[in-house]
């Protein structure tokens, strides 16, 4: 029978023991969110992240900046956050209009205060084996998943596709870690197929709907479809036709209630842990 990797009951059981640790703390963890523009769906991403973080006991501040801010006026919101001793941690929701160098905002962000993994301290860490002050949340959610569902990393083939900085390469550095064979594909990757049928671990990060059919996987293959891609008719869509490769793979995740909650509760774990750093740095 195939296994329903259950994103959102697993979110929910690490967001009440996240929960459980921040109840007794006088001063509570707190995020700052900077949103720049008017993107519907990262509103709806930042209303939610705020949502969360308000019930499990995370104060954040949310910074709306218009669409016309300039890189200067948005990199001096910036250091005033990473000045600002009562936030542990900053996220700058992207994407960014495209006036905005994305790579100079991010390197922007003080290391111990980038919630979101992103800045090149943090990936130089992990990609060199060593410990970022936070993990990249969508991967980081993906690991806990696997975790949680008790599903053997070591020794696998691991195909992840798509090779962005947010998903593809740091879960890459991390399924390494964990001693599986990675295989990262992207656009220009020939004969796709042939790669994903040999994955034990199918990870789909494109954004392009069903691009994944039942033909393309191992039997009881583990498959993971981060995609989100709406489409005209109003509906999300994933990158894998979830009804086909259900007949076929060992575990699935659904999507939407799979790596979506999963990557939200990261971002709120990394949070406190930021905060944990934070403290140790005044205490010490
Ligand atoms: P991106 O959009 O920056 O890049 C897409 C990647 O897919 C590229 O590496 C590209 O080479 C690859 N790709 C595109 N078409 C392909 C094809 N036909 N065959 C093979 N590879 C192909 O990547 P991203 O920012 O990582 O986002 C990927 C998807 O994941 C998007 O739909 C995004 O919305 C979604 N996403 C979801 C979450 C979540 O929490 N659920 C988090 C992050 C991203």
């Amino acid at each position: 029978m195939t296994i329903l990797l259950d994103g959102k009951k697993t979110s929910v059981k690490l967001l009440i023991a996240l929960a459980e640790k921040i109840r007794p703390l006088n001063k509570k963890p707190k995020l700052a969110v900077i949103i720049v523009g008017d993107n519907p769906a990262s509103k709806i991403y930042v209303d939610l992240k705020q949502k969360r973080a308000e019930a499990v006991g995370i104060e954040s501040l949310i910074i709306p900046l218009s669409e016309d801010t300039s890189q200067e006026a948005l990199l001096e919101h910036i250091d005033i956050l990473n000045e600002d001793s009562s936030i542990d941690a900053i996220l700058v929701q992207l994407p960014l209009p495209a006036h905005i160098d994305t790579s100079k905002v991010i390197r922007r962000i003080a290391p111990y205060k980038d919630v979101d993994g992103f800045n090149p301290i943090n990936i130089g860490l992990l990609a060199s084996g060593g410990i970022p002050s936070a993990y990249p949340c969508t991967p980081c959610g993906i690991i806990k998943l696997l975790n949680e569902y008790k599903i053997n990393i070591e020794g696998k083939h691991a195909v992840i596709i798509g090779r962005s900085n947010i998903v593809g390469k740091p879960l890459a550095y991390m399924l390494l870690e964990k001693n599986a064979t990675v295989t990262l594909c992207h656009s220009k990757t020939q004969n796709l197929s042939s790669v994903t049928k040999s994955a034990d671990i199918l990870i789909c990060a494109t954004g392009q709907p069903n691009l994944i059919n039942a033909q393309m996987v191992k039997p009881n293959a583990v498959v993971i479809d981060v995609g989100v891609f709406r489409g005209d008719d109003g509906k999300l869509y994933g990158d894998v036709d979830f009804t086909s490769v259900s007949q076929v793979a060992g575990a699935i995740t659904p999507n939407p209630g799979g790596v979506g909650p999963m990557t939200i509760a990261s971002l709120l774990e990394n949070t406190y842990r930021l905060y944990n750093l934070h403290k140790s740095f005044t205490e010490n």
